[in-house]
Order: structure tokens, then sequence, then C-alpha cells
């Protein structure tokens, strides 16, 4: 695997890779990586010749209430995992070579990136789309490969490079957990074992309300969010940002429940901010 810090030695490299033919993949990942980010990895290898995995903790991403310098850093590690896997190339800018002196083009995100994330972190998908479609630009990536762990940054994705006509296939893959259920996130580490036991609620209330929205077609949407929000806050979850069923593509909240529905979650237990979600297809 090799690692490459500069866009013009991704630049050469790539025209490489394309000239003989090949199809690139990337997987941009923020680091602290764990099994979520290398079954993405795995995803895009199954998908094109050439992967590429980038690891860059995007500064424009974060809002000024953020603390940045607290985010993980663990690149020793990270490229360990990344070498077990077929990665072909580790993409690892420093934030000046993203953001060179002068930088000041941004991308105005869609619609769908006002409300819920939106909402509760404003400017953060400027910040992602804008370094999304750089990386995207600078790996000439046929296909990407993100989680559904992040619903609403998935499909904002989605949406910018319909819009924009990126010449880029989008591909979002399953959220990774660990056995008791909790979705993988770099952020976990960050939990005590008692909220850790907390946030085991997350995974149960969606689960619950899996089985209602099954069971019992067309209830109203706040009747799903109150049986989530009961679970979270009887678990001793008392900061919960959103707690809502949505249309999945475009997230507006459903006012009867029908399928397709995500149902998505974000919460703060301890210091740690944590979002999960739960995906129902129509006729499932
Ligand atoms: P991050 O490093 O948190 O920015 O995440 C990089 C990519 O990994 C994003 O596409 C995330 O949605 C994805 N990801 C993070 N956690 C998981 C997970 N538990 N399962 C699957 N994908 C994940």
């Amino acid at each position: 695997m090799q690692v490459l810090t500069r866009v013009e030695e991704v630049t050469q490299r790539v025209i490489d890779v394309k000239r003989s033919g090949n199809r690139i993949a990337v997987v941009p990942t923020m680091g602290a990586l764990h099994e979520g980010h290398l079954s993405l990895v795995d995803r895009a290898a199954g998908l094109a010749d050439f992967v590429i995995a980038t690891i860059f903790v995007n500064p424009t991403q974060f809002t000024p209430t953020e603390d940045l310098s607290k985010y993980p850093r663990t690149l020793e590690g990270d490229l360990e995992q990344l070498r077990q896997r077929k990665v072909d190339l580790a993409f690892v800018p420093g934030d000046n070579e993203i953001y060179p002196r002068g930088f000041s083009t941004f991308v105005d995100p869609p619609e769908i990136a006002r409300s819920l994330e939106g909402t509760s972190r404003p400017t953060h998908f400027r910040g992602v789309t804008t370094v999304v479609l750089k990386l995207l630009n600078i790996a000439r990536a046929d296909v990407a490969v993100f989680g559904q762990k992040d619903f609403q940054q998935a499909a904002v994705i989605r949406r910018m490079v319909k819009d924009l006509n990126v010449p880029c296939q989008i591909i979002v893959a399953p959220i990774a957990r660990d056995p008791d259920g909790l979705a993988m996130s770099s952020r976990n580490r960050y939990l005590s074992p008692d909220d850790r036991n907390k946030a085991l609620a997350i995974r149960r209330s969606l689960l619950k309300a899996r089985v209602s929205i099954l069971n019992s077609p067309g209830q109203p949407s706040a009747k799903i969010s109150q049986l989530l929000r009961d679970e979270l806050t009887a678990a001793g979850i008392q900061e919960i940002d959103y707690a809502v069923a949505v249309d999945p593509e475009s997230l507006e909240p459903q006012s009867v429940v029908t399928t397709p529905v995500a149902i998505l979650i974000a919460v703060r237990v301890g210091t740690t901010r944590l979002i999960d979600n739960e995906l129902i297809e129509a006729n499932e």
C-alpha cells in the first residue's frame, strides 16, 4: 500500500491507474479507523480495481462549538489496519494540502442538509460537501463508498453528486455494529462503561420502533417519536437532539409512518454525541 500526502502525487498515480483502464474506488474517512470503516474498504475492493482510502480530519465540517483538536488521531494504527485490507493507496493530506492559502470556494449543500444534523450543527454539511467533492475529484473516483451510519450525510452526498453531475457512483454500505448492538464509531472510545450501557438504548429503541411500524402500519409519526424517546429516557439519556421518522430521500418528517421510512436518532450520552438509524424498506 502506497501512502501519499500530496495532491499532486495522487494525481500522477491515478492518471496512470486510469490509463491502464482500471476503475477507482475511494473511501473517505477521518481516521481513528474501526471495523465499520474497514467494511467500506472491503466493499470498495469488490467494486473497483484500485482502492483509495483517505484519512483527513476535515476542519471545515466542525462547527465552532466542536473541538477539532480533541478528535481522535491514530494514524499509525490506521495505516496498519488499511495494509491488512485490499487498499492500494492511502491518501493522508495535511490541512494546507486540502485548504491551501487563498482557498475560498465552497459547495452550498442541498436543501436536505438544513434539518436534523444541519440544525444541531450549522455549517457542518458545507464542510462535508466541499471536502467530499474535492476528494472525489482528486481521486478521479468512479465509485465512492459511504456508511449508512451517517444517513443524512449519505443522502446529502447523493443529492450533491446528482445535482452537480459528478461522474461518480455513490454506494451506501450497512452500519457495522459491536456485538452488543452499538453502532461502531470513532467517538465510542469516549464513553464510560456506564455511558456505553445507556447508549445501548439507542439500538433498542430503533428495533422497537421497527417492530411497531411493521405491526401497525399508518401510525402517526409522533407516536413513533414518543416510543423512541420513552426508551431513551428510561435508560437515562436526557439529551435527545432528534428521534424521528422521515422519508429516506427527502428527509422530510412523515406525519403518518409509511414505508420506506428512515428512523433517525441523535443524542448526547455523557459528553459524547451519538447518531444511529434504521431504514425500513417498502414491502418488508
Ligand atoms: P468518519 O471517519 O466518521 O467520517 O466516517 C467515514 C465513513 O465511515 C463514513 O462514510 C461513515 O458513514 C462510515 N462509517 C462510520 N461508522 C460506520 C459504521 N459503524 N458502519 C459503517 N460505516 C461507518
